[in-house]
């Protein structure tokens, strides 16, 4: 390591070490004192100093030694691989004699929803060698079909042919007696198939690793890069609502999901909760960006709620596509303004520095995902007030116990080195539910005792495809 490496480490450490003799002395002084509340306000806003000194540090650390532009570099270069390699699978030489499977787009559900679905096919067809076609004719969104939005999955192979088609089964590998496979909703997929997400391929799994906070995500992410890719015109017509609402960074992406989701599927959130960590973003950026501009973009499918947040907040500029999202310029190409509305959304929530959001939605989980396609690694650029990152239908998502916890009858489960514990959810207060596969107890335990785990499993290679 380099000398400005080393140093940076240094300083975490004694920062770490401060902190520590700080708390223990200042929690003795408090056992001692009656006035325990004006303390203990006092003592909050002492640790505030300490904790913005740490993530500054901290982010110093991330970029030494050019480090951010090395994992910039890595993410794309391996972004531009992956993004061929689906080039290669979609495009055969001789559509007539490809292995298919077919997908179409009437998952009776919101776009993201859909798209995910189209996602958990490319990522099959990825897997096992096979091109996708996509059946989107009388699609909700766009009746005429995917290609009148987005550039079609393949400029050569879009015909799903005559062949015998068979429903997904036990014996998907077998290429023989399966030419063209049909998908069902990820609902309904029985056997599951080991690739699904959190899964990514084997071969990119360990660079993956490496640079990147959450290689699912990445991957997740490159796979809707390529299904999103908008016609020239669309394109345009994104970047001119860009350029009409004034989006430009630094910005901070709010999307606040409320109508037909509340109390069904996801609580209700007030705007304050979503500002609180819009303000904390801020707040730690003017320390070294005095006077800057606070920015919002603000995305809802709840119109009301820019005003709300125009009246409440006055110090921050917000900007919005809720004015112009109906006016649909190409109007023919949507059946209505919905479909516009929610790529704009989507598009601009994915290019902000930090987003605040309920990954209950689909829509903030497709701006996330998409994120980490224009960053090194912008896993940790994101406040959920409610799930951890997911994706409807995934496989098992365990975490790797790394240090014990005793139980408790107060809800905590006990832990040990080794134990590898599903995750069902962070509560964002220190501590994370879910079941212990050893013991079969379920309950909560110290989040930061337990760490992530990469699911790497082997996919098709594409040595076809040069590095
Ligand atoms: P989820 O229900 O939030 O998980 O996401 P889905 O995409 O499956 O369905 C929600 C649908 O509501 C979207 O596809 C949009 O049509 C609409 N919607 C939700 N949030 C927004 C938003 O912020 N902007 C726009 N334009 N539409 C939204």
């Amino acid at each position: 390591p380099s000398l400005m490496a080393e140093q940076a480490r240094r300083k975490v450490e004694r920062t770490v070490r401060e902190l520590w003799f700080f708390l223990s002395s200042q929690l003795t002084q408090l056992r001692s004192n009656e006035a325990m509340s004006q303390n203990i306000n006092k003592l909050k806003t002492d640790l505030e100093g300490y904790r913005r000194t740490m993530l500054d540090d901290l982010e110093n650390l991330r970029r030494v030694d050019d480090a951010e532009e090395w994992r910039e570099q890595k993410s794309k270069e391996m972004g531009y691989l992956v993004q061929r390699r689906f080039e290669n699978i979609q495009n055969p030489m001789d559509c007539s004699s490809a292995k298919k499977i077919v997908c179409n787009l009437h998952k009776g559900c919101g776009f993201g929803c859909q798209l995910h679905h189209v996602a958990y096919c490319l990522i099959t067809a990825y897997a096992l060698k096979r091109t996708l076609i996509l059946e989107s004719r009388g699609w909700r969104y766009a009746p005429k079909g995917w290609e009148t939005v987005f550039e079609p999955l393949s400029r050569t192979c879009t015909d799903k042919g005559s062949a015998v088609k068979t429903h997904w089964g036990s014996s998907y590998r077998d290429t023989e007696k399966h030419k063209v496979i049909e998908m069902p909703i990820v609902d309904s997929l029985h056997p599951r198939p080991e690739f699904m997400p959190l899964a990514v391929p084997e071969d990119l799994g360990s660079q993956l690793e490496i640079f990147h906070g959450n290689p699912a995500v990445w991957w997740i992410g490159q796979v809707v890069h390529y299904l999103m890719r908008l016609r020239p015109e669309i394109e345009t017509d994104v970047q001119d609502a860009g350029k009409r609402m004034g989006f430009r960074n630094i910005i901070v992406g709010i999307h606040i999901r409320r109508t037909d989701k509340i109390n069904l599927e996801a609580a209700f959130h007030s705007l304050e909760e979503y500002m609180t960590h819009v303000e904390d973003f801020y707040n730690q950026l003017e320390r070294k960006k005095p006077g800057i501009t606070r920015r919002v973009y603000l995305a809802s499918d709840d119109s009301a709620v820019l005003e709300e947040a125009k009246n409440k907040y006055e110090n921050y500029v917000f900007i919005s596509d809720n004015s112009i999202s109906k006016s649909a310029g190409l109007g023919t190409r949507y059946s209505d303004g919905s479909l516009r509305g929610v790529i704009i959304d989507i598009h601009y929530l994915s290019r902000c520095d930090f987003l605040v959001c309920t990954f209950s939605s689909q829509v903030c989980r497709v701006a996330y995902e998409l994120m980490q396609t224009l960053h090194g690694d912008a896993s940790q650029k994101f406040r959920s007030l409610d799930d951890i990152f997911y994706y409807g239908g995934q496989n098992g998502h365990d975490l790797r116990v790394l240090e014990a916890h005793p139980g408790s009858s107060s809800g905590l489960i006990q832990i040990k080195p080794g134990d590898s514990v599903s995750i069902a959810g962070n509560h964002w207060d220190g501590f994370s539910k879910g079941t212990n596969h050893r013991t079969g107890m379920s309950g909560l335990f110290p989040s930061y005792k337990a760490e992530d785990t990469v699911v790497k499993v082997l996919m098709p290679t594409y040595p076809e495809v040069p590095l």
